[in-house]
């Protein structure tokens, strides 16, 4: 049986708003389509090499888990960057997110040095970014939830994930949500993100097969609820 191996980047510190579920979703929709996935966490002082992985995932965090795992982070810099310059998949959502670009100055002026893989830079605010988010991105569309305080700005040639379409996205201002590089996707999307965006959910898993296999065969499967429910939180109030 073929194996995408997924590793979990700091679950006891990054881990809110329901973001292990899109391990979950990645798991499931691996098995549905006859696929075994190898899943392990990846913890503070623990070596690992991440191009051992086909799947990353890092979730989101309060600006305390950042500063607990920042050194960490910081010292499997260049096993990380070579790792997502070489296609691993990374999925990473809002603290982590923030913390794989340049770097996030938090509300009370403490700098976290981040790994540079997104050309990006976060800064924390007085105001809190909340609410439901509906993002445009090209060939998918994003339904989830935002919390945050940090408000990230794209440097020039960084490509972002999508548009805004309702909510605040990057920094409630240039309507931009999210950043992309190679296989390596941030966003502010809590939710959890993967079981209520399927299509973007595939399109990972996609990317992941072809990198390992060559090809990607994914079989259909009935979405037909996940779309029901994308479709419902779209009409709900920021
Ligand atoms: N602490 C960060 C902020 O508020 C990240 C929050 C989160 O991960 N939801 O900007």
């Amino acid at each position: 049986m073929k194996t995408i191996k997924i590793a979990h980047l700091y679950p006891r510190q990054m881990n809110i708003y329901g973001d292990w579920g899109n391990i979950v979703a990645l798991q499931k929709r691996l098995e549905w389509r006859g696929y075994k996935s190898d899943y392990r966490t990846v913890l503070p002082g623990e070596p690992y090499d991440f191009s051992d992985a086909d799947i990353v995932f890092g979730g989101g965090g309060q600006d305390k888990g950042q500063l607990d795992i920042a050194k960490d982070l910081v010292r499997n810099r260049e096993n990380i960057v070579s790792a997502s310059r070489d296609g691993v998949v990374f999925l990473l959502v809002c603290g982590l997110y923030q913390l794989f670009g340049n770097r996030f100055i938090t509300s009370k002026e403490e700098e976290i040095e981040g790994l540079g893989v997104f050309n990006a830079e976060t800064t924390g605010s007085s105001e809190r970014l909340i609410g439901n988010v509906v993002v445009q991105g090209s060939g998918f569309e994003l339904v989830g939830f935002e919390n945050h305080s940090g408000k990230t700005r794209l440097s020039p040639g960084q490509s972002a994930l999508g548009r805004v379409m309702k909510g605040y996205g990057n920094n409630g201002q240039d309507g931009f949500e999210g950043a992309v590089t190679d296989n390596t996707f941030g966003t502010y999307l809590h939710g959890s993100l993967l079981p209520k965006n399927p299509v973007f959910a595939d399109m990972l898993l996609e990317r992941a097969l072809e990198r390992k296999f060559g090809s990607s065969d994914l079989v259909d499967i009935d979405d037909s609820i996940a779309f029901k429910a994308a479709e419902v939180a779209k009409e709900r109030p920021q």
